[in-house]
């Protein structure tokens, strides 16, 4: 079998866009089993041993995106404007991602081509904390807290325990889930009278958006990979 394409892989492990990888290439800092490639075409033998820069680069079976979603993208192949579309640049076929946001929601969309990775991310069983901040309607109160903490009847099922935080002002507040069932913070407010005006996704378990503009997408550090796995 013919190895994988130079440029492809190099995008794969997170050094960059297609094109962005090509230039490294060509400008000949990319070495294949101990010599200077510079066809971005070039396949890669099975098991080759790859230096970018002078230093070893290992291969890693998977790639995981940090998306910084805008509103107005949907999280679907198939419907559009998709969020795939701001995902250019990077090899987007076998990426899934680990929950969705819906349209209007802005913030931290992961992508992973790890299967079992996220399923451990999406599965209740495993808690993974999904931290929102939230825009509401009407100020938010310590009962709702209450509520939240003893779950939320949700067509027939309760929620898990759910932390509510207020802050200086009760109409902009934060929500920990440790689930992500379908519209559900819009849902657990309006079950409690309210109304979601503005939503976005601050952190998933310990990823965080850190200054990751919005519309923008980059790989996860090692750091925060080990922190997933
Ligand atoms: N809950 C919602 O209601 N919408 C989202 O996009 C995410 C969580």
């Amino acid at each position: 079998m013919r190895g994988e394409r130079l440029d492809k892989l190099l995008a794969r492990l997170g050094l960059g866009s297609r094109k962005e990888v090509g230039r490294l290439i060509r400008s000949g800092k990319v070495r294949v089993g101990g010599g200077v490639v510079l066809d971005p075409g070039f396949h890669v033998p099975e098991g080759a041993a790859l230096e970018v820069e002078g230093r070893p680069l290992a291969v890693r079976r998977h790639l995981h995106l940090l998306l910084h979603k805008p509103a107005g993208y949907v999280t679907s192949r198939k419907e559009g404007p998709s969020v795939y579309a701001l995902l250019e640049g990077f090899p987007t076929r076998d990426l899934s991602p680990v929950g969705r946001l819906d349209k209007d929601t802005e913030g931290l969309l992961l992508f992973t081509t790890d299967g079992e990775l996220l399923h451990r991310l999406t599965h209740p069983r495993h808690k993974v904390e999904k931290r929102y901040l939230v825009h509401l309607l009407h100020p938010a109160t310590a009962a709702d807290v209450r509520a939240f903490q003893e779950g939320i009847l949700l067509s027939g099922e309760k929620t898990l325990p759910a932390r509510l935080h207020l802050g200086e002002d009760p109409t902009w507040v934060e929500l920990t889930l440790l689930e992500g069932r379908f519209h559900q913070v819009k849902r657990m407010f309006q079950a409690r009278g309210n109304q979601v005006l503005y939503l976005k996704r601050l952190a998933l378990g310990p990823l965080t958006l850190e200054d990751l503009p919005l519309g923008a997408a980059r790989p996860l550090t090692p750091e925060e990979e080990r922190a997933l796995y």
